[in-house]
């Protein structure tokens, strides 16, 4: 007999014909005369029932069937007598896949914290919150594809393993094949990478940008979704080691038109997850709530599908970054020295609890702020004719802050040349960039969006190690 998902089973009014399922165990109970299993497989939050008559089914072979075992089961699907399922499944026969000691199998059912979990990634997969988790960032890795492949975008790979700093910030990870005991040097005794297996130093990519450009100066619309490393020992919810980035690159755009993209697409990603993950949003929902009920009232977020309802209804607030300085440098927040970084003038790079108040407390609703400072951006950002500020674009998210960060793209060689020399950006290994900007150059615009940050959002959780399998930060490379 072909097995049946217990998505598919809970679904079916065939109580006519046999079906088999296969699982893992949630719970066990039994009384006198019957033992109840609650079963999952993965397809679905929800739980098959199975009813086990044990007049039929002698208690002894349930001996070994506890939390975590995996089991298949065959039987009628019934109409259920209790409260909790529509209908369940009458066992005739019961094998015992795989046994899970009691004794040792870390995971109970009852509440186990996150951090707990954490250390038990390899089976955290088995919790409804994990699992849930898992299928909600599916859905959401298939809508991206599916909103960009809709709007006629192409799909490109960029290399992992990179000779060039994208935003010349060096919290890069260096990739070599040196034996780092016994280090070829040159004659001022720096390492010689030349014997390196690139014959130059090499790192784990940043950002895919620099090479999207590229496609996009041919292709017109690409999108890269790929891995990206950065070596930033920021301990924080928000930051990974390895995160996986979305980064559109569009020619003929301008400012207006990346934003323009940047919102379509966040509000696309959410109805999506609206529509298609329900079952799974609503079981995180009732997971936050539980969370926050000891929360004092003014520090409870939104329930979790109002939150996303809301942002959908809302047109994001769009302002200059001098605009936002202003807001945040008069606001009582700041004057009352509740900053940990106090706003004092134009320039200062902004924190998150600058993003997270003009979006949370000021605005009320994503904001996207334009035309930073280019002291604190990236060199290939278009110049604005103020000599002071770049065509940069940062979309800010309640509870996240930044969510997305984009920019028009400088598109004058002279211009991009100027920036790089003054940020001491190596022309060597970027000659291949120059050079797009003297052949066909064209206006172009596009932006990151950090998919991690995306599910925090989309899931409610607070941790950013709580929504990728198996998080890496500092000190953290267990699984
Ligand atoms: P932040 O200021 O929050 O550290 P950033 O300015 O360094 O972010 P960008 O270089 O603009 O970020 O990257 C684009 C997007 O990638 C960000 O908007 C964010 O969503 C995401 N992102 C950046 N760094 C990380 C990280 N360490 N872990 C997870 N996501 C990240
Ligand atoms: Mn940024």
């Amino acid at each position: 007999m072909k097995r049946t998902e217990i998505k598919d089973a809970l679904q079916s009014d065939n109580f006519e014909v046999e079906m088999k399922v296969m699982g893992w165990v949630r719970t066990k109970r039994s009384s006198k005369n019957v033992a109840f299993i609650a079963l999952n497989d993965g397809s679905t939050i929800h739980n098959l029932q199975l009813v086990i008559d044990l007049e039929k089914i002698p208690e002894e072979n349930l001996a070994n069937v506890h939390t975590g075992s995996a089991l298949s089961a065959s039987g009628r699907l019934v109409p259920s007598a209790g409260s909790g399922q529509r209908v369940e499944l009458a066992v005739e026969h019961l094998e015992l896949l795989g046994e899970a000691n009691p004794d040792e199998y870390p995971l109970q059912p009852k509440k186990h914290s996150l951090e707990f979990l954490r250390e038990k990634a390899h089976l955290r997969f088995r919790t409804n919150t994990f699992s849930a988790i898992t299928r909600v960032r599916h859905a959401m890795i298939f809508a991206i594809h599916k909103f960009f492949n809709d709007k006629g975008y192409f799909n490109i790979h960029t290399p992992i393993i990179t000779a060039s700093d994208a935003e010349g910030a060096g919290e890069m990870f260096q990739v070599t094949t040196l034996d780092l005991n016994n280090l070829p040097l040159n004659d001022d005794k720096t390492v010689d990478f030349k014997q390196d297996f690139f014959g130059r130093a090499a790192n784990l990519t940043v950002s895919g940008q620099l090479e999207a450009e590229l496609a996009a100066l041919a292709l017109s619309k690409v999108y890269t979704f790929g891995p990206t490393f950065r070596a930033e020992n920021s301990n924080t919810s928000r930051h990974l080691a390895e995160f996986w980035m979305i980064e559109p690159e569009v020619a003929f755009f301008d400012i207006n038109d990346d934003m323009d993209l940047a919102e379509e697409m966040l509000k696309y990603l959410i109805s999506y997850a609206l529509e298609h993950c329900a079952d799974d949003l609503a079981f995180l929902a009732k997971r936050l709530e539980e969370e926050e009920k000891n929360k004092k009232a003014e520090e409870k977020s939104m329930e979790l599908i109002s939150k996303l309802r809301f942002v959908l209804e809302q047109p994001f607030e769009r302002i200059t970054y001098s605009q936002a300085i202003e807001i945040l440098k008069n606001s009582n927040h700041n004057k009352k020295g509740k900053f940990s970084y106090p706003i004092e003038k134009w320039g200062a790079d902004l924190q998150s609890e600058h993003e997270r108040y003009l979006v949370e407390k000021h605005f009320k609703r994503p904001v996207i702020l334009t035309d930073y400072p280019k002291e604190i951006k990236a060199f290939y950002m278009k110049q604005n004719d103020d000599g002071l500020t770049v065509r940069a674009m940062d979309v800010l998210f309640p509870g996240i802050g930044e969510i997305i960060g984009g920019s028009q793209r400088e598109e004058r060689y002279d211009k991009l040349l100027q920036r790089m020399n003054e940020m001491n950006i190596p022309q060597e290994t970027m000659w291949w960039y120059l050079e797009t900007r003297k052949f066909g150059t064209v206006p172009h615009a596009g932006f990151g969006l950090g998919f991690e940050r995306l599910m925090l959002f989309v899931t409610g959780m607070g941790n950013i190690r709580d929504v990728i399998p198996f998080p890496r930060t500092p000190q953290n490379c267990e699984f």
